[in-house]
């Protein structure tokens, strides 16, 4: 049987939703234009909608988040110059060659509890230029917490690298490509989360369902000149309003919807984590990722993940373990294909 005949339960990455049918409906009626002229309506209300509801001055909508980060990078910094990040942060681990390539900055990789860095060590590792050393403009930061399994970074600790950065006036950039299921978790509103950043990114096409896109925010001439960084990476795109439409509907209808992500991913963690082999602390679980180690005296990780497989449950290994990720496209009955399948195989 090809795979394609097998209904899975996807828990890969919440980036594989698919588009509602409300979505699909508004991408057959989108009034469009040639965005690189400025002349798509459909654009401009998104990208007017992000601004809002992030409480920023202007919005992009760019082709997809590492797009978003890298065309801040480069709006914030020059070369030769060093950016303050997170030794976990997607930024370093997944994007760290594209600021190299593209903006020619380096990364200070800081390590942290759960993705809160403590704001002495950030102070400790900005630097002054010299001869020998390069000098810090910006500092980004990450919430939700991708690779500590989805982890919220406490607001206080977010303020006060804020503070750092205004007092050696440093830049911040916030990754907040699952913002919203951070602030469902913390019940933090998105706003307060952005007054962090002088820009923030968030992506479309992950729990919020839209099949492409991300957005950047911020002030109206970092975003002007983000525009010409995005033309020239090649993310200038004629009638996509077309993709634009989908991602109003993301951002009017799917926003709520998170919390069941965050409430499923707690039922799978709290099911599984004391099964032989899981490490997990349930109570560590905040959003919609669900990360653990596993170590069987039956089946290596990949193994394991085949076996999962043979019972129509999709997850990725990770560096050390194994990542569930819960999203629209996984309801009740999935979660409990996937508990069931965890008992069958490892009691
Ligand atoms: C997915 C992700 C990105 C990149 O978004 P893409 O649309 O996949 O390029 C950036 N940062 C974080 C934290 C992410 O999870």
């Amino acid at each position: 049987m090809s795979d394609y005949m097998v209904e899975f339960s996807d828990f890969r990455s919440d980036t594989v939703t698919r588009p509602t049918e409300n979505m699909q409906k508004a991408m057959a009626e989108a009034v469009v234009g040639d965005d690189v002229l400025g002349d798509d309506p459909t654009v401009q209300r998104l990208e007017t909608m992000a601004a809002e509801i992030m409480g920023k001055e202007a919005g992009l909508f760019v082709p997809s988040g590492t797009m978003g980060n890298s065309v801040a990078i480069k709006v914030w910094t020059n070369e030769l110059e060093e950016v303050i990040v997170e030794s976990r942060a997607h930024l370093y681990n997944m994007e760290l060659t594209h600021m190299t390539f593209i903006a020619r900055v380096t990364p200070r990789p800081l390590s942290s509890d759960r993705g809160a860095i403590d704001p002495e060590e950030v102070e400790r590792n900005i630097r002054m230029p010299s001869v020998h050393t390069p000098r810090t403009s910006l500092i980004c930061v990450e919430n939700s917490h991708n690779n500590w399994s989805g982890s919220v970074v406490p607001l206080e600790n977010l303020k006060a690298i804020r503070e750092i950065a205004n007092k050696h006036n440093l830049k911040v950039h916030f990754d907040g490509a699952r913002i919203f299921n951070a602030s469902h978790a913390s019940e933090i509103p998105v706003k307060e989360y952005a007054k962090i950043g002088d820009s923030l990114m968030f992506c479309l096409s992950k729990g919020l369902s839209a099949p492409v896109g991300s957005m950047l925010v911020g002030p109206k001439d970092f975003i002007e000149y983000g525009r010409r960084v995005r033309k020239a990476l090649g993310g200038g795109m004629r009638q996509v309003g077309v993709l634009a439409a989908p991602g109003i509907v993301a951002l009017t209808e799917m926003i709520d919807r998170l919390k069941e992500d965050n409430d499923r991913a707690k039922r799978l963690a709290s099911a599984i984590a004391s099964m032989p082999g899981i490490r997990l602390d349930p109570a560590k679980i905040e959003t919609n990722i669900v990360i653990f180690g596993f170590d069987h005296p039956k089946f290596s990780i990949l193994e394991f993940l085949a076996k999962l497989k043979e019972h129509a449950v999709l997850a990725l290994a990770t560096t050390g373990g194994i990542r569930f990720v819960t999203h629209k496209d996984v309801g009740d009955e999935d979660v409990d294909r996937a508990i069931n399948s965890f008992q069958k195989l490892l009691s």
